[in-house]
């Protein structure tokens, strides 16, 4: 009898690839999409909010890779440990989910005595009592080759590897002036500015090295993958309407819940993008749900990322294009949804401002603006070290 179930059990593994577990920094983590699809319910991954979801009749549940965060039939729930994706899977706590789906479907579940598998049935008493795994389940992975960018504490290691994100490419110009696309302003800019990051000793990454087309979400992403101490996202602002040729000014933006109209209606230019292009189902606000998701990552890069904005501000305003209000802001930039470091999307100038759009074209002007933002990223570089010093006092 218990061979005949294990029979079963090895090839209901094989055909149906049951979930499984495994141990990724000292956790268990289930593979969710598995788990969710074993219990029949239908399963969907947005790839540019790294959003996953199962639906069924009566139960439904959500995650956003990189969060601590389950939301099961409308409650949110904190997880011990954010989900991730590696070896093109979803990997979420499985202690905490597991109990949810238990009660959600009414369900012990159990795991093989080696506690790789989980079966979504009870296994008889026979087979549990059993010590030894089914031979054909194979050796659970060891630990996930889980990025580690930005688990460490902001602050707590010297600041050395530069993302810059040349906004838009491809297919998607940017905002339009009367000369130039966006596009190509953050391109040469990104060039500009990786020769003078690079001769002050900084490692720089450019997310596009030519004219093409990267989806926003992929962006913070290269930066993980790369492992950066800081994301900064190019970009030319833009209006429309009677003003537009007086409009001026740069403005530094941080990941945060907008506080003014401005803010948010820039934020949703700038994602737009999504809904243009490919994703119809991409959209170009963060939901408030969503906000509180994201909370919690933010926090641990909020001083960080302020600092660098301060320094930012202070190097730029004595140039040319002088800072527009208080040349800080934030709001929902998809393109930095995802940053596992301190991270700014800059709008240098207005497009639509025909001197200013002539400045950030000029190549006195580009040169310029790279080396006032190279100024401000070993300014902040300092800082941190500051920082640092009095840590290891
Ligand atoms: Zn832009």
């Amino acid at each position: 009898m218990i061979f005949a179930i294990l029979l079963f059990l090895c090839f209901f593994s094989q055909a149906e690839a049951l979930p499984v577990i495994v141990k990724n920094d000292g956790i268990w983590m289930v593979d969710i999409e598995n788990l969710a699809k074993s219990e029949g319910l239908t399963t969907s991954w947005q790839p540019i909010e790294r959003h996953f979801k199962a639906e069924g009749k009566n139960f439904n549940c959500s995650f956003v890779v990189g969060f601590p965060y389950i939301f099961a039939s409308g409650k949110a729930i904190k997880l011990s440990t954010p989900t991730i994706f590696a070896d093109d899977t979803i990997w979420v706590p499985a202690t905490e989910t597991m109990e949810i789906f238990s009660e959600a479907f009414s369900k012990n579940y159990s795991l093989d005595s080696a506690k790789r598998i989980l079966l979504s049935q009870p296994i008889s008493k026979d087979s549990e009592q059993k010590n030894q795994a089914p031979t054909c389940i194979k050796p659970a992975q060891t630990d996930l080759p889980i990025h580690k960018s930005g688990s460490e504490a902001a602050g707590s290691r010297e600041v050395k590897n530069i993302v810059i994100d040349p906004g838009h490419g491809g297919k998607d110009p940017g905002a339009i002036g009367k000369i130039s696309q966006e596009k190509n302003i953050a391109l040469s800019i990104a060039k500009e500015l990786k020769k003078a990051l690079t001769a002050k000793g900084f490692n720089v990454k450019l997310t596009r090295e030519t004219d093409t087309f990267i989806e926003l979400s992929e962006r913070p992403q290269i930066a993980n993958r790369w492992n950066g101490d800081l994301f900064i996202s190019l970009h030319c602002n833009a209006v429309d309407g009677p003003r537009k040729n007086k409009v001026e000014g740069f403005r530094v933006y941080v990941l945060r819940d907008p506080e003014s109209e401005e803010d948010k209606a820039i934020a949703r230019r700038e994602n737009k993008v999504v809904t243009l292009y490919g994703d119809k189902d991409g959209k170009d606000e963060i939901s408030p749900v969503e906000w509180f998701k994201i909370e919690a990552r933010l926090e641990k890069y909020k001083q960080s990322s302020y600092m660098f904005t301060e320094s930012l501000i202070k190097t730029y305003e004595d140039g040319k294009i002088k800072k527009m209000g208080s040349g800080a802001g934030g709001a929902g930039f998809m393109v930095l949804v995802g940053a596992f470091m301190p991270a700014t999307l800059f709008e240098l100038g207005f497009i639509s401002n025909p001197e200013e759009e002539k400045y950030m074209n000029s190549i006195q002007g580009q040169k310029d603006i790279a080396k006032r933002i190279a100024n401000a990223v070993s300014e902040y570089h300092d800082e941190i070290e500051e920082y640092r010093k009095t840590l290891s006092h």
